[in-house]
Formats: C-alpha cells, sequence, structure tokens
C-alpha cells in the first residue's frame, strides 16, 4: 500500500531533533511505500505563526533530505474549515457554550472538592434558545465544543499496539474559539481527510487527541488513517528535551557544521532495535525502515552520540561526496585528515598544519635530534613512502625508536602531539616546509 503521509508543524518557531524525528519516520514511511509526504503548516494560530519561522522549518526540511510532494497552509484553508463547522453545528455535533475562563476554572475546582473527574459537564447544552439569546445580548459569544459520543474509541496503533480510550472521561473539546479561530483539532482531521492522509504518525503526546479525532473523522463519514504514535526523545539525563531546545534546533546543527545524515540516521534508529549506525544517504534506513522496529519506550538522545557518529560518518566519506564543501582543498588532505575530525570544519585545523600557521615545538632534549632528522630528510618528489624511508634512515643514525622517535618528528612538523598519520600529510607538507620546521 502506497501511504500518504504528513509533517505537520505550527511555524511558530524551529524544528529541533524531536520535531524533525516525526518529519523523518513520515519520510521514510513514504519512501518504503513509493508513497507521499505532505507537509503541512499547522498556522491557525495567525498571532503567533511567521513567515520565517514557516521558511526556516522549510530549509531545514530540506537540509534534512526531505522533499515534500506537496505543501498546505491550513491559515489558507479557513473557507473549507468554516463549511465543516457550519456542517458539524446544524447536525448538532458543534454546540455554543458561553462560559468564561474563570467559570470554567471555577467548575473544576468544585469537582475537584466532590472529588469528580474535571470534565465540562455540558451545561451549555442545557441552554434554551431565550437564555442563548439573553447571554448573547449581554456581550457573550460563544466558544464551540464538539459533543463526544462518549464512547471506547478504539484503534491499532502501528508503533503502540491496541489501545483504548473512554471519550467519556473526556471533556467535550472545544474546536472554535469566541473569535472564531481554530483550534488545532478539526482543521488537522479536515486536512488529513482531504489530503487522503493514509498514515498519521506523531509523538505519543497526542495519543489523546487522537480518540478525538477519530471520533470527529467519523462523524464526518470518513474512515481515519492509521495511526502511530512514537515515544518522545528525553535528554541524555532522562529526561524531557524541551529545556534545552535552541541548542537541539536543526539550525543549530546546521551551522555547528553536522552532517545532515548523520543527524538523520540518528534521528532515524534512535528507539529501534536497530544499531545505530550513519548512512550516507537514505537507501540503507528505507530498507531497514518498519514501524513495528520502534519501541514504546522513551528514545534518548545524547549530543556526544551524535558527534560520535558524525565523526564516523565522515571517517568514511569519499572526497566526491565533501569537494563542493571544501573548495581549495585536495582529495590526498581529505584522505589524510578524514579519520581525525569530527565536524568537516575541523579539516580547517590541518589544511592549516598542512599549509602553513605552525608554529614548530621542539623540546631542548630533542633539538639535536631534530637537527640530525632534518639532515636525513630524503629528496622529492614525496609520495606515501617517504615518511617510513625517513624515519628508518633516522632511527639508524640515532638509535631512537617508538615514541621518542615519532613524537618529536610530530610536534617538530606540526606543532601538535595528535593528528593525521604522518604517512599522509608528510608528502602534503612538502620538503621545502619541512625543512623549515625542522630547521
Ligand atoms: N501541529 C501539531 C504539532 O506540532 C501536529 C500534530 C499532528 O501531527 O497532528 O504537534
Amino acid at each position: 500500500m502506497t501511504a500518504i503521509v504528513r509533517f505537520a508543524p505550527s511555524p511558530t518557531g524551529r524544528i529541533h531533533i524531536g520535531n524533525a524525528r516525526t518529519a523523518i519516520l513520515n519520510w521514510l514511511m513514504a519512501q518504503k511505500t513509493d508513497g507521499q509526504f505532505v507537509l503541512r503548516y499547522d498556522d491557525t494560530d495567525t498571532a503567533r505563526s511567521t513567515d520565517e519561522f514557516a521558511q526556516g522549518i522549510a530549509a531545514d526540511v530540506d537540509w534534512l533530505g526531505i522533499r515534500p510532494h506537496r505543501v498546505e497552509w491550513q491559515s489558507k484553508r479557513f473557507g473549507r474549515y468554516d463549511e465543516v463547522a457550519d456542517r458539524l453545528r446544524a447536525e448538532g455535533r458543534l454546540y455554543p457554550c458561553y462560559e468564561t475562563a474563570y467559570e470554567l476554572d471555577r467548575k473544576r475546582k468544585l469537582q475537584e472538592a466532590r472529588k469528580l473527574p474535571p470534565v465540562y459537564d455540558r451545561a451549555a447544552l442545557m441552554l434554551t434558545d431565550a437564555e442563548r439569546a439573553k447571554l448573547e445580548a449581554g456581550g457573550r459569544r460563544a466558544h464551540w465544543r464538539f459533543r463526544l459520543d462518549g464512547r471506547v474509541v478504539a484503534w491499532n496503533d502501528l508503533i503502540r499496539g491496541p489501545q483504548h480510550i473512554d471519550t467519556r472521561s473526556l471533556s467535550d473539546p472545544v474546536l472554535v474559539r469566541e473569535d472564531g479561530s481554530y483550534l488545532y483539532t478539526l482543521p488537522s482531521v479536515i486536512d488529513d481527510i482531504d489530503f487522503r492522509i493514509t498514515h498519521v504518525i506523531r509523538g505519543e503526546d497526542h495519543v489523546v487527541n487522537t480518540a478525538v479525532q477519530i471520533e470527529i473523522t467519523q462523524a464526518l463519514g470518513a474512515k481515519p488513517p492509521a495511526y502511530a504514535h512514537h515515544s518522545l526523545l528525553t535528554g541524555a539525563d532522562g529526561k524531557g528535551l524541551s529545556k534545552r531546545l535552541g541548542s537541539l534546533s536543526i539550525a543549530s546543527m546546521r551551522e555547528d557544521g553536522l552532517e545532515p545524515m548523520a543527524v538523520v540516521s540518528h534521528a532515524a534508529l534512535l528507539g529501534t532495535s536497530g544499531n545505530i549506525h550513519p548512512y550516507t544517504d537514505y537507501r540503507g534506513l528505507v530498507d531497514g525502515f518498519g514501524l513495528d522496529k520502534l519501541s514504546r519506550a522513551p528514545a534518548r538522545f545524547d549530543e556526544q552520540e551524535l558527534l560520535m557518529l558524525n565523526a564516523k560518518l565522515l571517517h568514511h566519506l569519499p572526497w566526491e561526496k565533501v569537494k563542493d564543501r571544501l573548495p581549495g582543498d585536495s582529495e590526498a588532505l581529505w584522505l589524510a585528515v578524514r579519520g581525525n575530525i569530527v565536524t568537516l570544519s575541523d579539516a580547517g585545523t590541518w589544511r592549516e598544519v598542512v599549509n602553513g600557521g605552525v608554529t614548530p615545538v621542539v623540546a631542548p632534549e630533542d633539538a639535536e635530534f631534530i637537527a640530525a632528522a632534518r639532515k636525513l630528510l630524503p629528496p622529492s618528489p614525496w609520495d606515501a613512502t617517504t615518511w617510513k624511508v625517513w624515519t628508518e634512515a633516522v632511527k639508524a643514525a640515532t638509535g631512537r625508536k617508538g615514541k621518542p622517535l615519532f613524537m618529536p618528528l610530530r610536534l617538530a612538523l606540526t606543532g601538535l602531539d595528535h593528528g593525521p598519520e604522518l604517512a599522509q600529510l608528510l608528502p602534503l607538507i612538502g620538503r621545502e616546509t619541512a625543512l623549515e620546521r625542522l630547521g
């Protein structure tokens, strides 16, 4: 079956790794089934939604390698929502309520005091036409609630398994505010029906919404889509991610120079039974994808693990895949340094080591040794065997071996006590520069 899925962010901020995971799981589902991915902006909150955030989200989604087949804006569909809301009003499923927030709060407190569940008492359903007219004449405007059936709504969640929610335990949800604006619940259902969404894959914070949305879908005479609610991400400390969302935004990961496919691989494989392996494109991830592989347990997101995965991905990346992003560098430099970097920008450190900006470090007790080594530098041209030829000669002449042989040479040539293999760096540094540094 080809799936039509959607990713539905509210453009009231940028997306973070948790939202990205939802987007990626939907994209994998679409790819796996040759289906379609709808990017839907849930921007019914026109006061908080901005074009700038929407554009930022589009850029983030694109950076993650997701190519939506269709883009939709809820703010462009109010006419359609009005039409459906009117139909529900005519059928008595959407009813006007006039309680103020203060009055609702008082009701809740009384229920609490009587140890009753804080469920809306449907007092507004009892109002006569005359009472309603009086409230309106007094300046009150209606908000609109959906009259739930009050039954057990069941669905087979593709991640969580069979779910049962008794909607008698829920308040009739407000779908339309006093000012006529829509809460997210109804537009989402209408869009899912109109865009023929087959699978709703989203975070488990929406499980209760699903019971309500299934009722609304059925009230509209449509068949609900399949639902799959994934667990939410926690930080390495096991707590929710919400506190540090800034640093976990996709935009900041991009600015930090992370590889999109490291982020994608991490997000896609967290909380699954599969090993977290860095894929360089979606193919392998799509092949291994299945909603049934996602665990119900919260998935831990650890920035350090992401960095390690990024490093692992770079270690094997061929020159072809990075050359556009490293203009002016050579394949030889890339092959020499890729095993020693965590993000691509770290390549700059080693570029400097090769091209200049090095302060050679020579300990006084090594001065004589370095001078002897300098004299033994082989003639040009240099290649990958030069280091071995040279150090064999130095070893024979000075009697040094192991670390006392190699470390002073590394310190003098690079100014650092660690780094890529000198066999690869040395020909890049070249004889002239080596002579200078050893001098
Ligand atoms: N805008 C909603 C959110 O970001 C979408 C939830 C859904 O996928 O239905 O939570």
